[in-house]
């Protein structure tokens, strides 16, 4: 299972009811996606709530395929969100408070400790690649493997 597919809306029932409509808890499932991101309901979230949501929407389903919000750059932006925080110094605990303030979302921090951990070896089989290659691309990646760990 994807990272993406263990990121959970926080206060889930407390929107679904002020939404009057049911989604699933998981922030990427399509049908959360379709009723409290790009659904109609957004006036009738309370104003932190809406604000959150709007966030989202604007940092992660941002672009203009005809398939949004399910061509699959929520979650690939989401993942380099994810990145990006573990880039910065931050620890999977650190990590899960962000997403929380940035936008009413949670994860488990064991999830993302292994989601990290994955990354890195991702990183790190890719450089080996690179470097059988001799390709200068192993700079790079290891750059990047540097940043996340
Ligand atoms: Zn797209």
């Amino acid at each position: 299972m994807a990272i993406t597919d263990k990121i959970y809306v926080k206060n889930h029932r407390q929107l679904a009811s002020q939404l009057d409509a049911s989604f699933p808890k998981s922030a990427f499932s399509g049908a959360t996606l379709d009723v409290l991101f790009t659904g109609d309901g957004l006036a009738k979230l309370d104003e932190a709530s809406r604000e959150r949501v709007l966030e989202f929407v604007e940092d992660f389903l941002d672009c203009d395929c005809q398939a949004r919000p399910h061509c699959g750059h929520p979650q690939r932006k989401f993942v380099a969100y994810l990145l990006e925080l573990r880039a910065q110094g931050l620890g999977p605990d650190a990590i899960v408070d962000v997403m929380g303030d940035d936008y009413m979302l949670y994860a488990y921090p064991g999830d993302v400790l292994s989601f990290l951990d994955d990354s890195v070896r991702t990183l790190e089989a890719a450089e080996r690649l690179a470097d059988v290659d001799g390709r200068e691309a192993a700079g790079e990646i290891r750059r990047e493997r540097r940043e996340l760990t």
